[in-house]
């Protein structure tokens, strides 16, 4: 860790930070809310709500449309945002960056373009044991219908990707390798860069899955000379509705349009249809367009704080949480990979991760219970379900002993 980093870190003041995110000031059944279910969304900060009120009380117009002043701001605003997208992800071109509805619209996109450009029968795709539905089904649905085959990279007990078995896979007739750059259920910090690197000796395009990684890591795509990424807004306590899908410009520029309408257009007649350069071939119809400006103001947000300094206390929260809940009879962490971001799951030894979640809910605690979107991954595991705890940089050690105290409390009552 370089001294920058801890300098950093030292400096993050976590009750200032607190105080921009006014939901964490609310009570829930009497007691403040402790919010530990970061992964499914983060919540949002004063900047971003303040956002959309200002977009709608001095904005609202539709983008690309309009000769009038509105239109023009809101336009304005659309594509500035556009451009902090590109620097905080480091993409050579603007028009490399294209809104989506969020991660799973983005998968879509690029499975069915993608997929209809390149994927042929007897191609194969692969993905790996640990991804959530949305990097599953869509390349199901499209290997289906291509007449192509799923291949899936396994991974071993502590939730590790087996990199030697991924090696093995590799292969001319493989198309694509789509993989999570962090578990949402695991925690796991997959090894992209050697994933990207190995895969591109076989000339195969790498599509990553960063719906859990943008918030919690530096991203580069053009130094990690990753094909394909994708993540969601929400996640990096922006709005809902909103997603990001960077690809290279030359395999984008090959790609067919995923869905046709207005804005994706050069020319239309009844006889023949001609396409928007990038990034607009991709988004048809009227955007989320207080989303899409919303997203670069979290983005401003986040880069104020600096994502190194982020990373680094929610890796101090990690090793804390890991601590309180392995001192906690009973109870078992799935997912202990050695590169790990911060999610962390358990079960606890003859209990329902239900029951868990409902009693710490009690407490105005808020975790998630289930199978995370994972079914495979529980199923590997042989487990239904996990409990998870997912931080974001303004959980505080505090929070994760009232955590611990009630997970100890439920452990008490239900064995
Ligand atoms: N991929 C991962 C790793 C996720 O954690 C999630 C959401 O939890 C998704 C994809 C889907 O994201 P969204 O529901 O925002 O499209």
């Amino acid at each position: 860790m370089s001294t920058d980093v801890m300098v950093a870190s030292a400096t993050l003041d976590i009750e200032k930070i607190r105080k921009d995110f006014p939901i964490l000031e609310r009570k829930v059944y009497g007691k403040p809310l402790v919010y530990f279910d970061n992964g499914a969304t983060a919540q949002k900060p004063w900047a971003v709500i303040k956002g959309i009120e200002d977009y709608y009380t001095q904005l609202n117009s539709n983008v690309h449309r309009g000769v009038h002043h509105l239109s023009q701001q809101a336009t304005d605003a659309y594509e500035a945002s556009r451009r902090k997208i590109q620097a905080f992800l480091n993409a050579k071109h603007e028009h490399e960056v294209i809104y989506t509805k969020g991660t799973t619209d983005a998968i879509n996109l690029v499975a069915y373009s993608y997929g209809k450009q390149f994927v042929k029968a007897g191609d194969t795709v692969i993905i790996s044991a640990m991804e959530h539905h949305s990097n599953i089904v869509p390349w199901q649905i499209m290997c289906e219908d291509r007449g192509a085959q799923l291949k899936v990279i396994p991974i071993n007990d502590k939730g590790e990707l087996q990199m030697d078995a991924f090696a093995q896979l590799l292969h001319d007739r493989v198309k694509l390798i789509s993989v999570a750059y962090v578990s949402n259920t695991l925690g796991t910090i997959n090894p992209v860069k050697e994933i990207i690197e190995l895969a591109h000796q076989y000339k195969i395009p790498v599509f990553l899955d960063a719906a859990q990684a943008v918030q919690h890591i530096p991203i580069d795509v053009q130094e990690l000379d990753v094909d394909f990424l994708v993540f969601s807004g929400h996640k990096i306590y922006g709005p809902t509705g909103i997603g990001i899908l960077y690809g290279k410009e030359a395999l984008l520029n090959q790609m067919p349009p995923y869905q046709g309408g207005g804005s994706m257009i050069k020319q239309v007649t009844f006889e023949k249809t001609t396409y928007h350069d990038l990034p607009f071939r991709f988004e048809a119809g009227t955007p989320n367009i207080e989303a899409c400006i919303n997203l670069g103001t979290a983005i401003d947000y986040v880069t104020n704080i600096g994502l190194p300094a982020i990373q680094q206390y929610e890796h101090e929260l990690l090793e804390y949480l890991t601590e309180q809940l392995l001192a906690i009879d009973k109870l078992r962490i799935i997912g202990t990979a050695a590169e790990k971001s911060g999610v962390v799951s358990f079960i606890v030894e003859g209990v329902h991760p239900y029951d868990v979640g409902v009693l710490l809910d009690k407490l105005g605690i808020a975790v998630r219970t289930g199978h995370h979107c994972t079914q495979p991954l529980m199923e590997f595991f042989g487990i239904p379900g996990t409990v998870r705890v997912s931080l974001a940089f303004y959980n505080t050690k505090a929070e994760i002993d009232q955590l611990a105290a009630g997970i100890t409390r439920a452990v008490n009552m239900l064995t």
